[in-house]
This record gives structure tokens, sequence and C-alpha cells, in this order.
């Protein structure tokens, strides 16, 4: 199954983390780059389509600007990006261009991802690219990207690229072997899981306590990125990428890294889109005969199933409908804002006609606009 899923994989998303590519003290890895270029390019050789994610560029920005920390104020941090950026795309650029292949620079932030013209508009980019050879080099755009239009992380940021480039594979390269039962420093017993079918609650925890599962932080963004593409019908496979050779040997069906199994897709694009890409503005709380209604017979959500309304949002943004537990069970568009919804919660479509006059929707959000979790 596993050695079947890597070996046909035809289009991948390969994330490079940051250790990879630069260290604070020495600045970029040229010797690294090198070696995972010549890995790359040899499995675009064998077939493949395939897009990269690379952070580095702060890191590589520490270097150049001479800092002598991770910088903490956010201006700095910015001003590291744009100029490491520079460098680490120079140094890609001069790595493929060795072995003949063109690679293109791509910066994104949650904003182009979040408007659906523009998500549109870096698929059919990112599918022209590849349609000429060219390897995409994805990066966040973080001299410009702040709090709410940031994704913040790059392994969530893959994430959103193997949805919107339809990949089949997601795999994450940093310097930690994949997930293990347990914490390899701790106990020498602790074996590397290759296979998991079904991301637990369980695993979820256990990498939220990252520091049990591997020496650098951060599994828990990995294990959320499998957890949003698996949902789309995409597999991850989490790899040390400081071993030279793994990454080909292992999509050739050896041993190695930790693939998590995608699930059957249940959503179109657009659905997965509103459920996984946009951020809620507020929240709704349903009362059990829209809950049953939205959730088991497919229906659209009317006013008069609304209990409460929260946060400030828009006609056209995405909100949460929770049950009356407070679990959240489906997002969706509206087609009111916030203010409009207070006023009409709980109202037939008659009476919200006679207090407001004619609507132009009925429906507060449309069942094509809204996706069951
Ligand atoms: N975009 C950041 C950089 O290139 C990295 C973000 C991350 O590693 O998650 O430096």
């Amino acid at each position: 199954m596993r050695d079947e899923l890597l070996k046909q994989a035809t289009r991948v998303v390969i994330k490079i983390g940051s250790s990879l590519v630069a260290s604070r003290d020495t600045g970029l890895r040229p010797e690294q780059i090198d070696r995972l270029a010549d890995e790359i390019v040899a499995i675009q050789a064998s077939g493949r389509e395939v897009l990269i994610v690379s952070s580095g560029a702060i890191v590589s920005g520490i270097k150049k600007l001479g800092l002598k920390e991770y910088p903490k104020s956010l201006p700095v941090k910015q001003a590291a990006a744009a100029v490491g950026q520079s460098r680490l795309m120079w140094a890609y650029e001069k790595s493929f261009e060795r072995l003949g292949v063109k690679v293109a620079q791509v910066l994104l932030t949650h904003h182009d991802l979040a408007d659906r013209r523009r998500f549109l508009n870096a698929r059919h980019t990112l599918s022209a690219l590849i349609g000429f050879g060219v390897i995409p080099i994805i990066n966040e755009n973080d001299t410009v990207a702040v709090d709410e239009i940031r994704v913040g992380d790059n392994d969530t940021l893959a994430a959103e690229v193997a949805h919107l480039v339809d990949a089949e594979l997601l795999i994450i390269l940093s310097d930690i072997d994949g997930l293990y039962t347990e914490d390899p420093r701790k106990n020498s017993a602790a074996t590397l899981i290759s296979l998991i079918p079904d991301i637990t609650e369980e695993i979820e925890e256990r990498a939220g306590a990252s520091s049990t599962f591997e020496g650098t932080g951060g599994m828990a963004t990995k294990i959320q990125a499998a957890k949003k593409v698996s949902e789309y019908g995409v597999a991850t496979l989490i790899l040390n990428g400081q071993k030279a050779g793994l990454l080909p040997h292992v999509l050739a069906g050896g041993p190695g890294g930790s693939l998590f199994l995608a699930k059957e897709r249940r959503f179109t694009s657009r659905k997965h889109w509103i459920a996984f890409t946009l951020r809620p503005r507020g929240t709704m709380t349903l009362d059990p005969g829209a809950v049953e209604a939205l959730a088991r017979r497919g229906k659209s959500l009317l006013a008069s199933g609304i209990l409460n309304v929260s946060g400030a949002f828009d006609v056209g943004d995405a909100v949460s409908c929770l049950d009356q537990d407070g679990k959240e069970f489906a997002k969706g568009l509206v087609n009111f804002s916030s203010e409009t919804l207070t006023q009409i919660k709980g109202l037939k479509t008659a009476e919200i006609q006679q207090q407001l006059g004619p609507q132009e929707y009925e429906e507060v959000i449309h069942r094509d606009n809204l996706a069951i979790l």
C-alpha cells in the first residue's frame, strides 16, 4: 500500500524546512541545496511534477544582516526575510541551473489564498509553470504578510499549496525522521511509524506536546498539515531531508519516514477551500433542528434556526456553525452581515420581510456555500 502510493504519486509538493538549507551561523548551505536539487531533479526526471515550498529566508537574512540572534521585532524579521529571500532564491537558481532545470519564485500570503479569484489565479499560474517543466519555489511573502493575512508557517502553506495544485502527495522534509511511537531520546525502544492510516486524536495530542516526539519543535504543524490535506485525498510523507539519497529511495518504495494516508475526498476544491483555507470571521449557534437539517439533510441555513450570532462579519465572509454544545460542525459563506443577522436570527422569512423589507436572499448560507465538517 505504502510503496504503491509513493511510487505512483505524480504531482508532489515538497516542503523544505529552514534547517536544511540555512543555518544562523553560516547562512545558506549551498552543498545541501545542491544535493536536494540533485535528488529533486532525479524525481522530476522520473516523470513526476514537482513543486517546492521552501523556508529559510529569515534564517538566511539573519546571517546576511549580521544579526546576533533571531529577531523579535516584526519589521526586523521582515527585513531579514526580504534580504534572505533573494539570496535563498539565487542559491536555488544557481543550483538548478547546473542541472538544466528552470525554477520560478512564487510568494504567497493567506490573502492570496483566501480570495477565490486570486486562489484560482495562483492555481493557473502554477499549472502554467509546471507545463513548462519549471519547478516553482514557493514561500510565504513574509515581507508584507502580518497577522491576519499570514499563513504563519510553511507546513501549513505547503498543505494549502498541495490543495491549490491538486497534488497527490505532500512531502515534508525536515531534520526529523518522522513520527515515533515514543520519544526516541527518552526511550531507545521507540520505533518509527512507517504508515499512519488515520490521524487519531491521540496522535494529535501527542504531537501537540511536541517534545515527546522530536528534538526541534514543529511536529504539531506537520500533523495538522497532514490532516488538512488528507481531507482532500492527499497523502503526506514526513521525511528526514538531511539524509542523502533518502528521498528518491523512499519514493522508489524503500523504507524511511512516516506516511500519513489520505481519506477519501469528501469535498470539491471549493468546499475544501471554504472548510480549510478560509478563516471564520464569526460563529452562529444553531438550534437542533437546523443542525440536523444542515448536517443530515443537505439543506441551506435559514435565519429561523439561528440562536446566537457572534463576531463581526460581512456578506460573503466565512462563518462557523456551532451546535448547542459549542462544537463547530459546519462552515459556510454568509449572505448577511453579523449586524443584520443579529436582528433577524430566529425569524421566519415572512417576518424578516415585514421587518426589513424584501431581501436578496432567503438563505443565510446556501448549501452550495456550506461545508459540513
Ligand atoms: N517563511 C519563513 C522563511 O522563509 C519560514 C516559515 C517556516 O519555517 O514555517 O524564513
